[in-house]
């Protein structure tokens, strides 16, 4: 079976990294700075990561413990160039990534390696820029609690919000949390008393 392209962008937008990584205080490049394109894929499966391997390129480099392996595919600039054109039509989590990528990648060949300009310069970083924010704002939402719904609390009966993060909360509050817990032992310790009592 050919692994075709739909399902390599499957991957890329679900397992898979689109971005720029920036070394400093690197001697031989011009401002102490040098950009690199990074496109990957991840998957605990190596059958399927050497399928891919043998049909796209790349490299595969394995991160983790024994027990919970992780293999990535690492592509080079070159491949990237060649491989991401043809997976932009069917990415959708990383779509935006993959066109400020190829866009670096496109100044990049067009101006080779040596004698980079301000302008180009300042055009690399806001790529590099840019592609670590999309990151950060999805990293975000996914943190970012949200509304689900009000409750009332069964000790101070008042009312609270119930957010995304805390879905399960029964009490407004980690005091009324305790007070509950301490009214359940104390009911229980005088119902335990009453047992011992109508038993004797
Ligand atoms: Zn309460």
């Amino acid at each position: 079976m050919e692994i075709t392209y739909q399902y390599l962008a499957g991957l890329i937008d679900g397992e898979g990294c689109l971005m720029i990584s920036k070394a400093t205080r690197i001697a031989e490049a011009k401002r102490g700075i040098k950009f690199c394109p990074v496109m990957s894929v991840a998957n605990n499966y190596l059958p399927l990561m050497e399928k891919i391997m043998l049909q796209f390129g790349g490299k595969i480099r394995n991160q983790g413990k024994p027990i919970q392996k992780v293999y990535n595919i690492y592509f080079s600039s070159n491949e990237i160039r060649e491989l991401l054109p043809k997976l932009l039509p069917y990415l959708i989590v990383k779509k935006s990534q993959a066109e400020i990528l190829l866009s670096y990648l496109e100044k990049m060949q067009q101006n080779g390696y040596r004698n980079i300009s301000d302008e180009l310069f300042a055009f690399y970083e806001e790529c590099y820029e840019k592609l670590k924010q999309i990151k950060r704002i999805r990293f975000d939402y996914d943190k970012t609690p949200k509304e689900i719904g009000k409750l009332i609390c069964p000790i101070c009966k008042k009312e609270f919000i119930v957010f995304s993060n805390h879905p399960h909360k029964k009490f407004c509050s980690t005091s009324c949390k305790l007070k509950d817990c301490w009214t359940r032992s104390n009911a229980r310790i005088r119902q335990d008393k009453l047992d011992l009592v109508n038993r004797n």
